[in-house]
């Protein structure tokens, strides 16, 4: 098989450079792409800039017609993407086909908002001396715009960049994972065959540090990050007076009231914990247990992890397959060991086979030990009873991450309360932190993040701000 080109100003792109991507179950190489350097980086900055002439011209109309384009052509190629993610990251294909059905709903919500981005009339005849006086606001695309992708929604994640930097009328440069960047290089052949001007989309793969030329060079405006907190706040620290949006991490908490409904709360925590083997940055990490329900919790949690469906992800039954590489597994086994060693007890799971970590759940853990204090990434969770509600919303804040928090309880003031208390991005009821529907705000507080993403919310951080001052003489 050739290795995959990458497009820079509707060119596609060899170099001498190349990198072969790696299937973490079978440990087969499944593709090679040419890598970029710094100076096709450059070209391909460079082209984004004059595109962005052209791209923040685009009409309503445009914009959305191209968007509705993608997601009609991603619609045709469904099980082509399906397997590709599979192939690239080892995610079970039942995950990777909703991870398809969802990067259309999000080219499709961009090109329903791209329509729907308008202003307002703001009064100015306030005061005596600003008679006859009114102003009109409305949003201007930012520029072009730099994305920086993860492994692990290798499709839908950076179609939550392209998606809105196109809506918005931004052209953009994409840098997609190393791991997975095929997805994003078959996503380009289909932009490509757009309207989208020449250059108004790019994508560079590249090795990670060397992406850091879009984060320092001036002529692109926006950078939108998704990945790990160490290097997202790093770049955020070199972007200089660069808008920064950053999507990171988390250790999610999920708390399970004494009124739930315990088999419910049992089978989505099981689906939010272990699922793509906890490689999601709102997969339940640390469950917090009313003392009352916690040993029927624990037992029923115990069998269901046993049995949860585990292996091979081409599979249409496995539920848990490989991490990424043998390196993300081993590391977490690490932590389980550690934790075991400073008097953590392991319920089940905890053996690695390579990539593969057994579904493990693991008790006593106390909040500084790394299972807990870390992001673990990784079909791992710790649980804890507790007493008072309050508590609990107590222990969930106990991290330096925020993203979201899942609470399972029919008590309304329980409700508002984690509301008010739960320092996250989001709060979910009667579900786990492992929910997300691609057009509601989603974004993290504390070490989790910066702004947020959701269509309409990136098309806003996207986008400028400018009036128009209206005096009538
Ligand atoms: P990562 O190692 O931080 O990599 C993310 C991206 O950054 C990759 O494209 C990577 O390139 C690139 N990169 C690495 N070093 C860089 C540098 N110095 N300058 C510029 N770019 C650089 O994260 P990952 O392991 O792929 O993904 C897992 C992380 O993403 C987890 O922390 C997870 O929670 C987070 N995540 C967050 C969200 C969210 O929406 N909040 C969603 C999904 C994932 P290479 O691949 O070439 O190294």
């Amino acid at each position: 098989m050739e290795p995959a080109k990458f497009l820079v100003n509707g060119e596609w792109i060899a170099t001498e450079n190349k990198q072969s991507v790696t299937n973490p179950y079978k440990n087969d190489v499944v593709g090679e792409v040419f890598q970029a350097g710094p100076r096709q980086i450059d070209q391909a900055i460079m082209s984004a800039a004059d595109a962005f002439s052209q791209t923040r011209l685009l009409t309503s109309f445009e914009r959305s017609t191209i968007l509705g384009a993608i997601a009609k052509e991603i619609e045709s190629s469904k099980e082509t993407f399906s397997k590709l993610i599979t192939g690239e990251t080892g995610k079970p294909i039942t995950f990777s086909r909703v991870e398809v059905e969802r990067a259309i709903f999000t080219f499709t919500f961009s090109a329903e908002e791209a329509k729907r981005i308008e202003g307002n009339i703001v009064p100015l005849d306030l005061a005596p001396k600003s008679n006859d006086r009114i102003a009109l606001v409305r949003r201007f695309p930012l520029g072009p715009v730099g994305a920086i992708t993860p492994f692990n929604f290798p499709l839908n994640l950076v179609a939550h960049k392209v998606g809105p930097a196109i809506a918005a009328g931004c052209s953009i440069v994409l840098k997609p994972s190393s791991k997975a960047p095929l997805t994003a290089l078959r996503l380009a052949e289909i932009i490509d065959r757009t309207v989208l001007p020449k250059g108004g989309f790019n994508v560079v793969p590249c090795p990670g540090d060397q992406a850091e030329q879009l984060v320092t060079d001036k002529r692109i405006k926006l950078i939108t990050f998704t990945g790990s907190p160490a290097v997202g706040w790093a770049l955020k620290a070199k972007a200089g007076k660069k808008r920064v949006l950053l999507e990171l991490g988390g250790n999610a908490g999920v708390i399970v009231d004494k009124d739930a409904d315990l088999a419910h709360a049992l089978r989505r925590i099981v689906q939010g914990a272990y699922g793509n083997a906890g490689q999601s940055c709102i997969s339940v990490q640390r469950v917090f247990v009313h003392e009352s329900v916690y040993t029927r919790f624990s037992e029923q949690l115990l069998k269901m992890t046993k049995s949860i469906a585990s292996g091979d992800p081409e599979n249409e039954r496995t539920v848990v397959g490989p991490m990424i590489d043998e390196a993300a597994a081993s590391k977490v086994e690490g932590w389980i060991f550690e934790a075991l060693a400073q008097g953590a007890n392991l319920l089940c799971g905890g053996r690695r086979t390579g990539a593969f970590l057994e579904p493990t759940v693991v008790t006593d853990a106390r909040p500084e030990m790394k299972i807990n204090a870390q992001e673990v990434f990784a079909p791992v969770v710790t649980i804890a009873p507790f007493k008072e509600f309050r508590e609990a919303v107590q222990m969930v804040n106990q991290s330096e991450y925020g993203l979201q928090a899942g609470v399972f309880t029919n008590n309304l003031d329980h409700v508002l309360y984690a509301y008010r208390e739960l320092e996250v991005g989001g709060v979910i009821i009667n579900d786990s932190s492992s929910y997300r529907m691609d057009n509601m705000p989603y974004g993290g507080v504390k070490d989790s993040g910066h702004g947020r993403e959701g269509v309409p919310y990136a098309i806003e951080e996207m986008t400028e701000l400018k009036l128009l001052g209206l005096t009538m003489v």
